[in-house]
């Protein structure tokens, strides 16, 4: 239907074989391709745990869990970013706080402000590594450790991207990732939380299966016969056909990531010579996953005629995102009473252009000529 979409998978034959060869197995469900799954995304980010969930808002819900944030507590995080982030802390009865992100150029959370929404209960800072560029984890870190703070990174977007050397999730208390299907690895749905702290790691392992201290494979291997239940656990588990999945996607990572950036690199240059249209993240802290390509219109452009220009034309774009502090729920439930001026600014005037790694430069040329002779007719 679109002639250039947003965004694409990678699926080959490679997939089909791994699903197919789960389903001869018999075994469907948490078993030794989860496990293997597991120990090759921890190896692979150099992290000491690595436990798969059924999607990254689960991955989320479960960190803040783990963390004992709940009734009482205030997490500091992005508004601009997706909506499980906040989500994912109101499950727990804390308070989602919200702070500004940083600059045009910045798309990720503020230090500064985070500095600023700190109070007597924040807990934790929850950072969104936005379209795979790495927060500022140095100065994140430093308040952190000042104001004894946790750390949780959602890395649905970041996934192989780095940060002074360091793989995103390994650098705060925990890593949440999304295997969603527009992911740079994808499982349909699926999720993954890592982290070094091995009493973390266990009570993540308890919260993702119902709170039971024996695994429906330790009994099948007959490893034990009964379990006890320890906490009010959830079912998060993810299945093998998805981890499956998973094994084939990891080894695609670095080699997708590597053409998301060949790619960008050709959107900036191109770009970069028009007026009335800005690609932020020019300075970056460490090394992007390139997850989404965000561009920012001028400010006397219409963002829905762009929109609807470039969609006459065969070309998807999204929004990244509509900030949270603006929906329903959170100005019902929290007020709207946030002073985040930056994060207004930028929702209005963000649109997100296509990026999947089999596009084709052609394919990013026919997107930029399209923008080039939209923003000719306005006169920029
Ligand atoms: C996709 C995404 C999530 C949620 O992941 P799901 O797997 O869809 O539950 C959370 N945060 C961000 C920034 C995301 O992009």
């Amino acid at each position: 239907m679109w002639k250039v979409p947003l965004f694409d998978t990678s699926f080959d034959e490679r997939e089909i074989e791994a699903v197919q060869n789960v389903i001869r197995s018999g075994w469907l469900t948490m078993g030794e391709v989860t496990q293997e799954f597991e120990s090759r995304f921890a190896e692979f980010l150099g992290v000491k745990h690595a436990i798969a969930v059924c999607n990254g808002t689960a991955a989320l819900h479960l960190a803040n869990m783990a963390l004992g944030i709940g009734p009482g507590d205030e997490v500091i995080c992005p508004s601009l970013t997706f909506v499980a982030g906040a989500n994912s802390v109101s499950y727990t009865g804390a308070r989602p706080v919200f702070a500004d992100i940083d600059s045009e150029n910045n798309l990720c959370i503020s230090p500064q402000d985070i500095e600023k929404k700190i109070t007597q209960k924040t807990r934790a800072i929850q950072v969104m590594h936005y379209a795979g560029y790495p927060c500022d984890m140095g100065q994140i870190r430093q308040i952190a450790k000042t104001h004894k703070l946790y750390i949780i990174e959602d890395c649905a977007h970041a996934p192989g991207a780095k940060y002074s050397g360091k793989y995103c999730g390994t650098i705060g208390d925990i890593g949440c990732f999304s295997f969603f299907s527009n992911k740079n690895m994808t499982t349909g749905e699926g999720g993954l939380v890592t982290t070094n702290d091995d009493k973390i790691a266990e009570k993540i392992r308890l919260m993702r299966s119902h709170g039971m201290t024996t695994l429906t494979w330790d009994r099948a291997r007959g490893h034990a016969f009964s379990y006890d239940v320890v906490e009010a656990g959830f079912n998060y588990r993810i299945d093998e056909i998805r981890s499956a999945i998973g094994l084939v996607q990891m080894e695609k990572l670095q080699d997708n990531n590597t053409s998301r950036k060949e790619l960008v690199r050709l959107y900036r240059e191109r770009l970069g010579r028009m007026r009335g249209i800005e690609i932020p993240f020019a300075n970056t802290f460490g090394v992007s996953s390139y997850h989404i390509l965000p561009a920012l219109l001028k400010t006397n452009i219409n963002r829905h005629d762009f929109m609807g220009y470039l969609k006459d034309h065969g070309i998807q774009t999204s929004i990244h995102y509509p900030p949270i502090h603006r929906f329903d729920y959170y100005r019902r439930i929290f007020g709207n009473n946030n002073m985040l001026s930056v994060t207004e600014e930028i929702a209005k005037r963000e649109v997100t252009l296509p990026l999947y790694p089999s596009m084709k430069s052609d394919d990013v040329n026919y997107v930029v000529d399209k923008i080039n002779d939209f923003l000719k007719t306005e006169g920029n």
